[in-house]
C-alpha cells in the first residue's frame, strides 16, 4: 500500500492517496411534506466522500491524521463499542496508509467470542483489538490506563466517537461547503464534535439543528466544550432537538421505522437508521409542525451510510 511518504506535506498526500469526494455532493429532493410548507430539502451527501471512511468519519478523522503524521507518530489508537463506525473507518484509514491501528473495544465478555461483522471487518483491516472491561474502559483515558494500552508511547490517541478539536475544525468544512445553499441544516448528533464544527462553518445568516441519538441532555455542554479547544469560544447559530432518539442509542420505534421505510421508498436511497433516519424524521416533523418560514431551504447532512 505504500504508506505516506516523508517528502509529501502530510495533507497532500493523504488526499492524494485516498481521494476523497469533496465538497461532497448537494442534490435536492422533491418531498412532500416540505413542498406542502413551501420548503425545499438539499441531501448534503457526506455519506460518498469515501467508500471505506464515509461521512463524519472522514472529515473527523482526515485533520487527526494529518496530525499524527506530522508529528511523526506509526500508530493510532482509538475506542469504541463492539459496532463503532469510528472504529471502523479507523481501521480503514490504517489499511489505506499503511499505519499500524490499535482499537479499544468497550466490554471485556467479548473476548475469545466470535467477532461481529463491524469488528470482523477492522480485524480484517489490520486493527489489533483490545477488549477491556466496563469500569477500566471509563478510566480509558487516564494515564495509567493509557500506559498500558500504548506501552511504548507513541501512539496518536484518537478520543472514543473521533471527536477533538481537530475534528470539529474538519467539520467546519461541512458547513463552509453549504455556506449560500440553505437557511438550516439538520445533523444527527452522536458526540457533538459534527454539529460543533458544523456550525462555525456555516455564515451569520444560517443555523443548524442537531438531533441526539442519545438520550441524556448532556450534548449542548459537550458542544460548547468542543467549540471551545476548537475556535476559542462559541461559533455560529445552533440548536438542539431532543425530541427524536426514540429512547436512546440504537433504539427505535414504529413510528421511526415506518418514517424510515417511506422516505426510503420514495426516494429510492437507504437511510442509515442509529443516526440519519432519526436526523431526518425530526426535520420532516418540524417542517410538518410549521418549524420553519415558508421559502427556507433545508439541508440535511447524510452522515453515513446504512
Ligand atoms: C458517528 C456518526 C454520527 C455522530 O457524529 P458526532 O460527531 O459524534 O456527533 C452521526 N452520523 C453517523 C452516520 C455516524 O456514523
Amino acid at each position: 500500500m505504500g504508506g505516506v511518504t516523508s517528502d509529501n506535506p502530510p495533507g497532500v498526500a493523504l488526499r492524494r492517496q485516498l481521494r476523497p469526494q469533496l465538497p461532497s455532493p448537494l442534490t435536492e429532493v422533491a418531498d412532500e411534506d416540505f413542498a406542502r410548507r413551501g420548503l425545499r430539502l438539499l441531501l448534503k451527501r457526506d455519506d460518498l466522500i469515501h467508500p471505506d471512511i464515509p461521512g463524519n468519519k472522514w472529515r473527523k478523522l482526515e485533520p487527526n491524521l494529518r496530525a499524527a503524521l506530522a508529528a511523526g507518530h506509526r500508530t493510532l489508537l482509538t475506542f469504541g463499542g463492539a459496532y463503532s463506525n469510528h472504529l471502523r473507518a479507523t481501521a480503514a484509514a490504517g489499511r489505506l496508509l499503511g499505519l499500524p491501528t490499535v482499537g479499544v473495544v468497550r466490554g471485556d465478555e467479548l473476548a475469545g467470542k466470535p467477532l461481529n461483522p463491524s469488528l470482523a471487518r477492522c480485524a480484517a483491516d489490520g486493527m489489533r483489538l483490545v477488549f477491556v472491561d466496563r469500569a477500566t474502559y471509563r478510566r480509558k483515558t487516564d494515564p495509567d490506563v493509557l500506559a498500558r494500552l500504548d506501552p511504548d508511547g507513541d501512539a496518536y490517541v484518537v478520543p472514543e466517537g473521533g471527536s477533538n478539536a481537530e475534528a470539529a475544525r474538519g467539520c467546519a468544512e461541512l458547513g463552509r461547503e453549504l455556506r449560500g445553499a440553505a437557511g438550516v441544516v439538520g445533523v444527527a448528533c452522536g458526540t457533538g464534535g459534527t454539529l460543533a464544527g458544523l456550525a462555525a462553518g456555516l455564515d451569520d445568516g444560517q443555523r443548524a439543528i442537531g438531533f441526539p441519538v442519545l438520550k441524556g441532555g448532556f450534548l449542548g455542554a459537550e458542544v460548547e466544550r468542543l467549540q471551545q479547544e476548537a475556535f476559542g469560544g462559541p461559533r455560529g447559530h445552533w440548536a438542539l432537538d431532543d425530541r427524536f432518539h426514540a429512547g436512546g442509542y440504537a433504539r427505535t420505534s414504529p413510528e421511526l421505522e415506518a418514517f424510515a421505510a417511506g422516505f426510503e421508498e420514495r426516494h429510492g436511497i437507504a437511510l442509515e437508521r442509529l443516526y440519519v433516519a432519526k436526523m431526518l424524521h425530526g426535520l420532516t416533523t418540524l417542517a410538518r409542525e410549521g418549524a420553519f418560514a415558508p421559502g427556507t431551504t433545508v439541508a440535511a447532512v447524510i452522515t453515513g451510510t446504512p
